[in-house]
Parts: structure tokens; sequence; C-alpha cells
């Protein structure tokens, strides 16, 4: 199907709308990457409230929060449904760490590009394989490089369509449907933690700053993404 066709297809419905939409459109092919993040939480509780037949998985990098683990246990708790784990490849990990220590991420771009391939790219091409349709809790105002993005994209790399459905949500949208419908998310969130990645490249945002500005904050860059998405 081509780019054009699906957007007409999706046009004028809600978010609930368009998943099943995709789902329908391409069966057991339509996955839900988290991270547990707060727009995350949203997409989760839209899949799982609704019954909608979307994979939904986490990436465990081995170096997440514990907070995050726990946010993640609530929601196993909360919805009673099933969320896959993918972890890295323990003999790849166990290489890194031999050769380069516990902290090679923080002496160069290329070692952090390379922890990050190890315990969360090739795990995501482990998930995306044989899925046609990726979603994910990107939104515009996070950077702008994701500004540059659109709802719905086809991605030539991984060859599947890549949906946004929060991609026109403001922050304020995301916490108001958040309180509103008592979905759990992450403590860390209210300590200034709009993105939470891994604990040793995670820390808060400064007021006034990009929201990922707290992610790998020792690099000086815009387009600061672990190799997810692009
Ligand atoms: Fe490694 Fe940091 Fe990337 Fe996590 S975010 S995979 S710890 S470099």
């Amino acid at each position: 199907m081509k780019l054009r066709e699906l957007k007409e297809q999706l046009s004028d419905k809600t978010i609930e709308e368009r998943l099943d939409t995709l789902a329908s459109l391409f069966p057991e092919q339509v996955i839900f990457t988290t991270s547990f993040g707060v727009e995350d939480q949203v997409i989760t509780e839209k899949i799982f409230t609704n019954n909608l037949p979307v994979r939904v998985v986490t990436l465990d990098t081995g170096r997440l929060f514990p907070e995050t683990h726990e946010v993640f246990s609530q929601t196993m708790i909360k919805y009673r449904k099933k969320i896959e784990v993918f972890f890295p490849d323990y003999l790849s990990v166990e290489k890194l760490v031999n050769e380069k220590g516990p902290f090679s991420f923080y002496d160069s771009i290329e070692n952090r590009k390379e922890c990050c391939r190890i315990r969360k790219v090739i795990p995501l091409r482990r998930a995306l394989a044989g899925m046609s349709v990726w979603v994910s809790g990107i939104r515009a105002e996070q950077s702008d490089n994701r500004g540059q993005m659109s709802d719905l994209e086809f991605d030539e790399e991984k060859k599947l369509f890549n949906f946004h459905p929060l991609f026109d949500w403001s922050l304020q949208d995301v916490e108001k449907y958040v309180k509103d419908n008592s979905i759990p998310y992450n403590s860390l969130y209210d300590k200034g933690y709009l993105s939470i990645g891994c604990e040793p490249c995670t820390r808060p945002v400064l007021k006034g700053n990009d929201f990922r500005s707290g992610r790998w904050w020792w690099e000086n860059s815009n387009g600061k993404e672990c190799g997810l998405h692009k």
C-alpha cells in the first residue's frame, strides 16, 4: 500500500480508530514500542482499554532506572495485558563492557552509538522483524528534528510505516490525558525528566530547554537520537 493511500484511509479518524484501521489492514503486523514515557503511557492506555490487536513491546537495555521498571510493573498490573520485552544479546554486552568498561559511552559519540546499537538498535530490529507498522510516541514539539517529521511516514530503510498518533499533541495535552485517565507514569517525570532513557545517559531538563536536552547532555547537537528514530 502506498503512503498517500494509507493517509486517506486514516484521515478524519480518532487515534483509536486509526490504530484499529491499521491493525485491520495489517493483521498481526502492527507494533508499538514503549519506553514508559508519558506519551507512551497514553498510547498504551488507548491500545489496552480498546483491546486493539497491536503488539506492545519494550526494550530493556539493562541500564534503565528502577523507576522505569516500577511503572512497567504498574502498567502490567493495571491493564493485565501482555508487554513483550526484548533484551540485548548478552555476549555482545559482555564483550563491550569487558573491552571498554561500563561507561564507554561518555568517551566519544562512536562509543555511545556502539552502546545504543548493542542495547537498543539490534533488539529493536528483532522486535520489528516482519512488522508493517511501527507506532511510537514521538511528538513534533519534542525537538527541531522531530518537528520535521510527520504523523505518518514510510521508513525506506526499515521498510515499514511509522505512525506517531500523538504527533500534534502538546505536552499539556499529554499531561491532562494522563491525569484525567489516572494512567500510571514514571515518578521521575515529576522531577523534571521529560524524556527518560537509560539511567547513566539521562538527566532532568532545565526549564525552557529542549525536551530531549536531558539525553546524552555531554553531546552538543540538536539531532540527538539513539538510532531508533532517524
Ligand atoms: Fe548505552 Fe546510554 Fe545508549 Fe543506554 S542510552 S544504550 S546506556 S549509550
